[in-house]
């Protein structure tokens, strides 16, 4: 398999000092030649953060819109993200589907877009606790999966970030058993819907201690980390699998 993908999404925590307090640690460790790094600032934060860092660490933006430019108060546009410096954006994230209301439909308008526009996809899926105690995991990734799956021209561009809601924040790690177990079905399900494979990562309370186990484990590709890619702990994850 290819190398260990880890994304920090640092949500809406940042200011100048600690995002140089952050690209320090990554300065500073000894980072895997075996990962694939990104880490996604807030937006005002996008070319800053990009001017400091290690050549060998991309960076995300954390949402986008489905159009280019116009009149869309408080939107930013993949074009924008692009020429700012950005090659990546994170889509679909459950705050986004939460708090923000995005739905399986917008996600999707999205994913297309910003791919049209020439940016790669961090695209996120994931059940709630009331989803999974209910026994449906798989019914809602693959719902999820399929209405972004529908909208993605190249596969290559993309990675999925299977981020169960009730692990995010909490501390609640899914077991490397649990994220095995819906990475494998999530595989199998690209491949007969779409006749693709691609990158799936996990994201939910991700540590310097636990990442080792759930790097270990087959079809888990990496990790998308939030609370603990601001800490020297971010470090250890892009080291766990050597
Ligand atoms: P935590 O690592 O803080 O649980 O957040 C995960 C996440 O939402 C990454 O996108």
């Amino acid at each position: 398999t290819g190398k260990l993908f880890v994304g920090g999404n640092w949500k809406m925590n940042c200011s100048k000092k600690q995002a140089e307090e952050v690209i320090g640690f990554l300065k500073s460790g000894k980072l895997s030649d075996n990962a694939e790094i990104v880490v996604s600032p807030p937006a005002p934060y996008l070319e800053y953060v990009k001017a400091r860092l290690p050549a060998n660490v991309g960076i995300a933006a954390q949402n986008c819109y489905k159009e280019e430019k116009g009149a869309f108060t408080g939107e930013i546009s993949p074009a924008m993200i692009k020429d700012v410096g950005a090659e990546w954006v994170i889509l679909g994230h459950s705050e986004r589907r939460a708090i923000f209301h995005e739905d399986d439909a917008l996600i999707g308008q999205k994913v297309k877009h910003a791919l049209s526009a020439g940016l790669k996809v961090i695209a996120c899926i994931g059940e709630t606790l009331q989803e999974r105690e209910a026994n449906k995991t798989e019914e809602v990734v693959f719902r999820q999966m399929k209405a972004i799956g529908d909208n993605i021209s190249d596969w290559d561009k993309v990675v999925v970030a299977y981020e169960p809601v009730w692990a995010i924040g909490t501390g609640k790690t899914a077991t490397p058993e649990q994220a095995q177990e819906v990475h494998v079905k999530l595989r199998a399900f690209i491949k007969s819907n779409f006749q693709k494979d691609v990158r799936i990562i996990y994201g939910g309370s991700v540590t310097g201690k636990n990442a080792k186990e759930l790097a270990s484990q087959r079809d888990v590709d990496g990790f998308l980390v939030g609370g603990a890619s601001l800490k020297q702990e971010f470090v250890d994850i892009i080291n766990a699998r050597q």
